[in-house]
């Protein structure tokens, strides 16, 4: 299983690549901006894209789906919880003064539960919310190694904010505890900025998850 970050977009999203080179697949977490640079990795990567998904809604992290998409012809998922910050693109660009992305077709197809596939790579959908409704984590498997792709809900550290429109403090900590918090201690987490953490040291560290 290859996961590979790319820094991305105006306020610097971490955008995942989840391949199986072998089978030469792959799955897009939040496709943020610069779509030239996401694009010469797949190219040296040798993946065609399966599916483009997105931990949340917030512009930042959708800014170059459309491009994605039109490339790849890949379906485009969010959970359905924030197709309203979907709605309000314009609105959240103008609020950081960046032009709002393109609209892309995105589908309501992230549903906790559901399995999505790169290859012979599983990656699990979990309902996150609580940094928007509709956050969600990617949680993906392969030969015994687990990579958590936890958007703006976990951070190293620190937890996502809860003050923008959806935000929920006491569901980001339901979440954190009751869906993070019970995979693997040696699972890697990306997080949706800034750098990458583990399950264990965040149960071990965090500030935000002390027990109560
Ligand atoms: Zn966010
Ligand atoms: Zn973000």
């Amino acid at each position: 299983m290859h996961v590979e970050t790319l820094v991305v977009g105006p306020l610097g999203c971490n955008c995942s690549i989840v391949a199986d080179v072998e089978a030469r697949r792959a799955v897009v977490v939040d496709p943020g901006g610069d779509y030239a640079a996401i694009r010469a990795r797949l190219d040296a990567l040798g993946v065609a894209v399966e599916a483009i998904v997105h931990t949340h809604t917030h512009f930042d992290h959708v800014g170059c789906t459309a491009e994605l998409q039109r490339a790849s012809g890949a379906a485009a998922s969010i959970h359905e919880a924030d197709r309203f910050l979907y709605d309000i693109l314009p609105l959240q660009a103008g609020m950081f003064g960046v032009d709002a992305p393109e609209r892309a077709d995105m589908d309501d197809g992230l549903v906790d539960g559901r399995t999505l596939h790169a290859g012979a790579i599983e990656i699990a959908v979990l309902h996150t919310p609580g940094h928007t409704p509709g956050s969600c984590s990617f949680v993906a498997n392969h030969a015994g190694q687990t990579v958590v792709i936890a958007g703006d809900t976990l951070f190293r550290g620190s937890i996502g904010r809860t003050d923008l429109p959806g935000g929920d403090p006491e569901a980001i900590l339901r979440s954190i505890r009751g869906k993070l918090l019970s995979l693997p201690d040696d699972a890697r987490v990306v997080t949706g900025h800034g750098p990458a953490t583990t399950i264990g040291d965040e149960r071990a560290r965090n500030p935000y998850l002390r027990p109560r």
